[in-house]
């Protein structure tokens, strides 16, 4: 692994360009608007190459891709929940193409992370939970056909990422560590995945902590890590928070994660998954939460001597 004293971090507005408004396809703009604001140190923007229809066809089937581009049925162009418009493709080849970015860019340099979201409960033949491309799976399958041996997903959103385990099952090059507190997706693990359901928020972080040290146990290694950085698990989130886990438990996360991944010698390519507006979140918070991812990669990575 080189290292580089910058981390990309990628980024398109075309992130945001289906009509449809809500956190899932507006808040990769919020948080591009923050650092541009308020910049954090060792971070630049990256533009990421829209993935090509092509390639999501190594993951989805064609039925579902071709509904995405025609909008029908419509049932299967909005089984990700939410409404079709001719922009949502576009939008998740770039997202997806971020995703795919930040992987070349991690296996290169160490490190590299990307504001796309509405990724891992997307299954081979239908979208899901507001998910509509598995760019997880799919960095993950592109990395191996760079000369990556073993793949480590590695998913700390709030909800469990079935539609991730539906695109790798049977390959077992590709291994998912999955820490949910939500049931929502929820699957039956198999030889390549691994699922933790955290009933106390109180024990989130010492469930993160002891799987992170058991993970490579049983000779397992790892030479890329792609991590699903999902913030709501918050305990204010309302879409998967659970009592207990507060900003400074996902701050103290983010640091173990990116510590572990650096520790190892594991590049590390994240994105920032989860995370909903509600009651008891507003806006400036929850791009508070995801900053957090991007400021410990930076923190892992940078102050370390590189
Ligand atoms: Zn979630």
């Amino acid at each position: 692994m080189t290292q580089s004293k910058l981390i990309d971090v990628f980024y398109d507005p075309q992130y945001t360009l289906s009509s449809h408004h809500f956190e899932t396809t507006r808040k990769a703009k919020w948080i591009a608007e923050s650092l541009r604001e308020d910049p954090i140190r060792g971070i630049r923007f990256a533009t990421p190459e829209p993935v090509l229809v092509s390639d999501l066809l190594l993951l989805h089937s064609a039925e579902y891709i071709s509904a995405l581009q025609s909008g029908l049925p419509i049932e299967l162009a909005e089984s990700q929940g939410f409404a079709w418009d001719q922009y949502l493709l576009p939008m998740t080849l770039s997202t997806t193409g971020g995703m795919v970015a930040a992987m070349i860019a991690a296996i290169e340099v160490g490190v590299a992370g990307t504001l796309s979201t509405g990724l891992h409960h997307a299954r081979k033949d239908s979208g899901c939970g507001f998910c509509t491309i598995n760019g997880l799976a799919l960095a993950a399958k592109k990395a191996l056909t760079k000369g990556v041996q073993s793949v480590l997903i590695l998913d700390l959103d709030a909800h469990c990422g079935g539609g991730t385990q539906d695109c790798i099952s049977g390959d077992s090059r590709i291994y998912q560590l999955d820490i949910s507190v939500d049931g929502f997706d929820q699957y039956k693990p198999s030889n390549n995945s691994r699922l933790v359901m955290v009933d106390d928020g109180y024990d989130y972080l010492t469930t993160v902590e002891y799987e992170l040290e058991n993970l490579l146990d049983e000779g397992r290694s790892f030479d890329l890590c792609i991590y699903n950085a999902g913030m709501d698990p918050f305990e204010f989130c309302t879409n998967g928070g659970k009592e207990g886990i507060s900003m400074r438990t996902l701050a103290r996360r983010e640091e173990l994660v990116f510590s572990w991944c650096r520790s190892h010698s594991i590049p590390v390519a994240f994105t920032i998954a989860g995370g909903y507006l509600g009651g008891r979140l507003d806006q400036c918070d929850l791009i508070r939460l995801h900053r957090m991812t991007v400021q410990a990669a930076a923190h892992a990575f940078l102050d370390t001597g590189i």
